[in-house]
């Protein structure tokens, strides 16, 4: 039953859908640019990596983004079985140390001998089936011949947070604390700011010199990852109400909430690196540096990666999409990940996950039945076709929410409509994949112990 599947790009999107097409018995050659090229936020030379945040986010069995995580460790997931052999402490949050990540998810991938890898980038589509995973920085020649088949422009801005060396922030200032005790209690470090440190902060924000966009780009933000600077510019309560809220501190030396606060979440397990929780920016390198030397603990910051803007690539799948999110026009291209619409390093795994499915349910003559709407897997699946969506609205990219599942029936009290969410996806997904024609779970490979993997 073997047939040979091109994927183009090895990150969150294309590897999981490497991964589980050649677990379903499929060869597949996996086309990555990198070491030959690399996009402007790329920094390594790895399949999957992260380009920013180390964190997938919430853990949570009942928030929607810890749903997915529950449902793709079911499925035996690359992405969260090597996520979770690496994970570093993050409060609630499930967050990774990256360089060990990533080289866990290319030895699973590649033992199999199923996938080959192929480097260069691809600049013209190839013949036969072809899954394209291309992400949000897709490859302007690649972008331009996409955009023949879709007819219309395909990017839109986003930006990316700074990193700092963690022996240079001053920790007599600084505090360990995570937001209401969560967690270990003490994953963040918190830098506490006064009313006027703050309002002198945003003043800056507002003030400093931005890197322009070309005149032919016109800037689109997604609203969940806004750069610090617009919001600053919508208000001086925006940030302090946002990414630099102070709720669930208290800093022990004052013994009281700060006014605001700027988050310090781990880059790596030993410690050695921080990055800014939601400070994306798209300010000049050097005014980053003037103006974040002004929060205090940062004074005599190491910046071991300044904020960016970033260029964001996605179709309008509901539009130019089958139901097997292969393209209409051109039934032997599919798409998966953040190119198809989805938003963040999880999604854009379950994407490549939902993706294999479908072309393995194509190519056995088998029929595709995607998870349930109930699930979070099948809630992006209605996302990715539109059917969450009324008529007529734009499609933007999207992170998973619960906006995007059906109501629950009947009236839930609000502090009880998680926990139903929950137990309602739950128990839809054991029917799908008990009732599925096609295999929906790969063998769950063991979680190695930190110990084995970095040793
Ligand atoms: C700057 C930036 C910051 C972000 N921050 C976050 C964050 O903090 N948290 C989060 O969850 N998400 C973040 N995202 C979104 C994140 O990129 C996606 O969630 C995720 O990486 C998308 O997965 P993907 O597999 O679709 O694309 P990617 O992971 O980007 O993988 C695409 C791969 O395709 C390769 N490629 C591109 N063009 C070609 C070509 N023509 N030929 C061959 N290979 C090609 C690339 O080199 C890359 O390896 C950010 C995105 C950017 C750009």
């Amino acid at each position: 039953m073997s047939k040979q599947i091109t994927v183009i790009g090895g990150g969150l999107a294309g590897c999981e859908c490497a991964f589980q097409l050649a677990r379903l018995g499929h060869q597949v050659v996996l086309r990555e640019q990198k070491p030959i090229k690399r996009s402007a936020a790329h920094q390594s030379d790895t399949l999957a990596e992260l380009v920013c945040s180390n964190s997938m986010r919430s853990d949570d069995p009942t928030s929607a983004i810890g749903m997915l995580h529950a449902e793709l460790r079911r499925v035996g997931s690359l992405i969260l079985g090597a996520a979770d052999a690496h994970r570093v402490p993050a409060g609630g949050a499930l967050a990774v140390e990256r360089a060990l990540f990533a080289a866990e998810v290319s030895s699973r991938l590649l033992q199999s001998g199923q996938v080959q890898l192929v480097a260069g980038e691809v600049t013209q589509i190839p013949e036969g089936t072809v899954v394209i995973a291309t992400g949000p920085l897709t490859s302007a020649a690649l972008t331009d011949q996409l955009a023949k088949f879709t007819g219309e422009k395909l990017y839109f801005y986003d930006a990316i947070a700074p990193i700092v060396s963690a022996d240079s922030v001053d920790e007599t200032i600084a505090f360990r604390q995570s937001r209401y005790g969560k967690g270990g209690g003490d994953d963040y470090l918190n830098l506490p700011m006064e009313k006027d440190e703050y309002l002198a902060f945003v003043a800056a924000l507002k003030a400093g010199t931005k890197v322009k966009p070309h005149e032919f780009e016109e800037p689109k933000y997604f609203e969940g990852c806004l750069p610090i600077e617009v919001m600053a510019e919508r208000g001086d309560e925006v940030l302090s109400h946002g990414p630099m809220k102070p709720v669930g501190l208290s800093d022990p030396r004052t013994g009281r909430r700060p006014w605001a606060v700027v988050q310090l979440r781990h880059e790596d397990r030993a410690g050695t690196a921080y990055n800014l929780v939601g400070f994306q920016t798209r300010l000049s390198w050097p005014e980053q540096k003037r103006i974040f030397a002004t929060i205090p603990g940062l004074k005599d910051a190491e910046w071991l990666r300044m904020g960016q803007i970033h260029r964001n690539t996605f179709i309008d799948s509901p539009r130019l999409l089958e139901r097997d999110l292969s393209l209409k026009a051109e039934p032997r291209l599919f798409f998966a990940g953040q190119i198809s619409g989805v938003e963040g390093y999880v999604e854009s795994a379950a994407c490549g996950y939902l993706v294999a499915l479908a072309l393995h349910a194509r190519l056995t003559g088998t029929q595709f039945v995607p998870p349930p709407g109930t699930t979070a897997l099948g809630a992006l699946y209605r996302h990715v076709t539109g059917e969450a969506h009324p008529e007529g609205a734009a499609y933007q990219p999207t992170n998973v929410v619960y906006a995007l599942f059906p109501p629950l029936p009947g009236r839930v009290k609000k502090q009880d409509k998680r926990a139903a969410y929950a137990a309602r996806s739950t128990a839809d997904f054991d029917l799908w994949a008990a009732q599925a024609p096609h295999p929906v779970a790969a063998a769950v490979p063991p979680v190695p112990q930190a110990a084995e993997v970095t040793a």
